[in-house]
């Protein structure tokens, strides 16, 4: 037996656990069809927000808190920048299911989070235009994480502790033996003890590797970048936002090293075929229209659209997660449907497949709530 542990997809997900394997000691490989952090899966775009008090759901918050603690650990073990606390607030009709479950676990886990009007959040923040009747919730402690800093601290992190990482070589075969696993590449096969799935987009194409069927749908989605009035945005005075509207709900973060704002839609993705290559930023003309026209309603004090990208959401039907053990073999442990709101957690998320795999197979937090036994009929 080679290895230990074999990870396939070394992104957000697949990175942070074999960095917490091989901290502990253990013989991973991780292998990648790419060479991470790289702008064909996920993660590109520089930036991503951790929330704590969490929006989509309470069951989410322990595991936020978890994942903030183990940033700010990489953070003071690596040379990367790695959270700007820049706080993020929550706007949205006092009504909505968002704004309420940011209420409801702010108070369920006293977190510092500020609720403000819209003239309130006006007056602090001049950039913002709020129509009236809606509110904010801002949460201090929270900010932005620098994404791709974030997957190279984990890849120099875990190598050092004696990862091996094979890049630039997709997987194309697993077979799943009674206690272990073999993994090929064109060029190369791999045995270990067990298998971490976090093939992230690719998870679908995997699957039946594996005998296995999850209802997932991979999602274009865009972003951009404003020319911006550093005054008024630049990251040391300005927030990360999420911004509900009644149909549709964007996403944002304050000019950082002078990069202008950027903001995206966070629904509306176009679903995608993954035997095509992924369509550039301006082939659809919402690409740009959308978030031209948030930032002319909402954030009017910004300049021009800059420039866009393209990348991928991978969605589950409830948006929630799957983080579990293939239903036949305990040694096979799968993570996928990060449906857009997954890199905050990929910290914890690593820590969690680190502990599925090793000891006593157990995650010491909760995840229940993303097994994939909810899709079985
Ligand atoms: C535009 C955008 C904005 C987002 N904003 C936020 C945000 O603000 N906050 C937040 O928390 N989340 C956000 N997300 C979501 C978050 O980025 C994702 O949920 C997260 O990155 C998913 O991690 P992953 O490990 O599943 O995928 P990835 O990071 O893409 O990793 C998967 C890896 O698997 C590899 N792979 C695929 N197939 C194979 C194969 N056959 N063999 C070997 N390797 C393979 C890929 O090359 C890739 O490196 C956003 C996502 C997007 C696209």
């Amino acid at each position: 037996m080679n290895y230990e542990v074999i990870i396939v997809g070394a992104g957000s997900m697949g990175m942070a656990a074999g960095y917490y394997l091989a901290k502990q000691g253990k013989r991973v490989l991780l292998i990648d069809s790419h060479n991470p952090p790289h702008a064909e899966g996920s993660h590109h775009g520089e930036t991503r927000i951790i929330r704590h008090a969490y929006g989509e759901g309470e069951s989410y918050v322990k595991m936020a808190l978890r994942a903030q603690e183990l940033w700010n650990e990489l953070e003071e073990q690596s040379e990367e920048k790695i959270f700007l606390p820049t706080g993020v607030i929550n706007i949205g009709q006092p009504d909505s299911t968002f704004i309420q479950n940011v209420i409801s676990s702010a108070k369920n886990y006293s977190l510092n989070v500020e609720q403000l009007t819209a003239d309130e959040i006006k007056k602090r923040w001049t950039g913002f235009h709020v129509p009236e009747g809606y509110i904010g919730c801002y949460e201090v402690d929270s900010g932005v994480l620098m994404s791709e800093n974030c997957i190279r601290a984990f890849r120099n992190q875990a190598k050092a502790h004696g990862a091996v990482l094979k890049v630039n070589a997709p997987v194309t075969s697993i077979t799943i033996f009674e206690d272990s696993v073999q993994v090929d590449t064109a060029d190369e096969s791999f045995t270990a003890a067990s298998l971490i799935m976090t093939p992230g987009a690719g998870t679908r194409k995997l699957l039946p590797l594996v005998d296995l069927e999850l209802p997932l749908q991979e999602e274009r989605n865009t972003f951009s970048w404003f020319e911006t009035d550093e005054s008024l945005y630049r990251s040391s005075d300005f927030p990360a936002f999420s911004f509900e509207l009644p149909t549709e709900t964007y996403y944002g973060f304050p000019s950082i090293d002078q990069a202008g704002v950027k903001i995206g839609r966070h629904d509306g993705g176009i679903p995608r075929d993954m035997k095509q290559p992924l369509a550039e930023f301006g082939t659809y003309e919402q690409d740009q229209q959308d978030v031209s026209s948030y930032a002319e309603q909402f954030m009017p004090r910004l300049g021009s659209h800059k420039m866009g990208k393209a990348c991928t959401y991978t969605m589950t039907p409830d948006e929630d997660f799957i983080i579990d053990k293939h239903p036949g073999h305990d040694h096979v442990v799968i993570a996928c449907g990060f449906s857009g709101h997954g890199f905050k957690f990929s910290s914890v998320i690593g820590e969690i497949l680190s502990q599925l795999v090793i000891g006593n197979r157990e995650s010491t937090l909760d995840i229940r709530p993303f097994s994939m036994k909810r899709f079985s009929k």
